[in-house]
């Protein structure tokens, strides 16, 4: 079947979209879309309009699979929607469930104060022609889409995953240990990142690696990336794990502070959360930190199983350069060596450049000089705090987890707001596009 080559949004590109408009304190209105796929976010706008011609709508929300509202703002975040969306009807289909239509939330003009801080423009075009009329409804509550995807999760997380059932697509990247792939479940229809490592070890040893990695089945955080399952073949291992759609932050360019400060809290949560399992990350740095266009933020390749670290360590070349001045110098590894290497990876993603300079042959110089500040004029006086902090030499003078939560810094980007990663992360996924060219 083509669509399990080309995955799930090729596969839906025939079909009928219906998109059920909720009007707020009052029914729904059911809009039925022959080319769901190519539909532009004004499109949708111009429907909103006709639906609700008294308010001025210049967004509008869905709901993901925990109920959490996620905002539509620009083409790049309508995909994102569609993309979630045809992935839920894939587990419908499935499941043998009745498919759900997309439900959408309108969201009135926000006071000019808040509005459009990135100059998005929306263009308010005519009707759309090439769609199909609204139709009223009766909205039936309904939440058998979530309850399918809690299902799902546990079919997943009962250890279900094999080579058989996977696709392996694009190559994302590489790294010290191994290989990480775009690849398409094709029980689940979900997209998924699966990374491939090579470990020629004894059975005995597999089976050790197998039961540490129980424990992320058990990690459930948002801040956390979502873990699906591992298997053996043959002399490597398959992790496969939620596939995030714009990467790690390694690759962007510098960072502006007002976004940095929303992706920090994310980490810092991640990792507080990792502590209380008793879960210490060991490897913070940014090509570790993944982002969507959702504007999440989560946390990956923490050192849940010690004898994968191990058997990853024999194979390992080149220097861990994030690693705290008592790690490089063999001393204990604690928390604050995980607050350590986030507080270098910040300074690096604001700088837009490692902060030691480069190449760093010997660590030893992180071990013996003083530790780079950030520049104060460029950066606010909380944030160069907040660095300076978390790069104290002195394990004990870093910050406590409850005192990162607590740091000004921190507490002034605790309101929720996805929207500004989400909007920098479609901006520049947008500009790479751009430069790239056409496909
Ligand atoms: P190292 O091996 O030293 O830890 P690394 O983190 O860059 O380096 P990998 O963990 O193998 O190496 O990851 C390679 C790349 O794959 C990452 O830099 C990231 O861009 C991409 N990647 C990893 N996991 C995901 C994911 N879940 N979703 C999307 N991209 C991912
Ligand atoms: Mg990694």
């Amino acid at each position: 079947m083509l669509w399990l080559a080309l995955g799930p949004f090729h596969a839906m590109e025939n079909q009928v979209l219906v998109i059920r408009i909720k009007i707020p304190n009052s029914g729904a209105v059911d809009w039925t879309v022959h080319s769901g796929p190519q539909l532009l976010f004004r499109d949708v706008l111009d429907v909103i309009g006709q639906v609700l011609p008294e308010a001025t709508t210049t967004a509008f929300e869905y709901e993901d699979e925990d109920g959490d509202r996620i905002t539509v703002r620009s083409d790049e975040e309508m995909k994102a929607m569609l993309s979630y969306y045809y992935s839920t009807v894939m587990e419908q289909q499935v499941n043998g469930q009745l498919i759900e239509p997309l439900q959408i939330f309108p969201r009135a003009c926000k006071p000019p104060g808040e509005r459009n801080i990135h100059g998005l423009k929306v263009n308010t075009r005519a009707g759309p022609s090439q769609h199909d009329s609204p139709v009223v409804s009766d909205s039936r509550p309904s939440n058998s889409l979530k309850k399918s995807s809690a299902e799902l999760r546990k079919i997943l997380a009962n250890g279900q995953m094999n080579e058989q059932d996977i696709r392996y697509r694009d190559t994302l990247g590489h790294g010290n240990g191994g290989t990480v792939y775009k690849a398409y479940h094709v029980p689940s229809g979900k997209i998924l990142a699966v990374k491939v490592i090579l470990l020629d070890i004894t059975l005995e040893l597999q089976k050790q690696i197998m039961s540490e990695l129980e424990i992320l089945y058990k990690c459930d955080s948002s801040y956390i990336i979502g873990f699906y399952g591992a298997f053996f073949v043959e002399n490597r291992i398959s992790i496969c794990t939620e596939f995030m759609d714009g990467g790690s932050l390694d690759v962007y360019r510098k960072i502006p502070e007002h976004v940095l400060g929303r992706i920090a809290i994310a980490v810092v949560k991640g990792l507080t959360y990792l502590w209380s399992l008793k879960i210490l990350h060991r490897d913070v740095k940014p090509s570790n930190m993944l982002v969507n266009t959702r504007g999440q933020v989560k946390l990956c390749d923490f050192g849940v199983s010690t004898q994968l670290v191990n058997s990853i360590a024999k194979t390992y070349v080149g220097t861990n350069a994030y690693m705290a001045p008592e790690r490089i110098s063999g001393e204990q590894y604690g928390i604050h060596s995980d607050v350590w290497s986030l507080g270098i990876s910040f300074m690096e993603l604001a700088l837009g450049r490692f902060p030691y300079p480069q190449p760093l042959q010997l660590l030893q110089c992180i071990v013996d000089e003083d530790s780079p500040v950030l520049p104060v004029g460029e950066f606010s006086e909380p944030f160069v705090h907040f660095i300076t902090q978390c790069m104290r030499k002195q394990p004990k003078e870093r910050p406590a987890p409850e005192d990162l939560m607590g740091h000004p810094f921190i507490m002034q980007f605790n309101d929720g707001n996805a929207t500004v990663v989400s909007m920098w992360v479609c901006r520049a996924l947008e500009e790479r596009r751009s430069q790239q060219g056409p496909p």
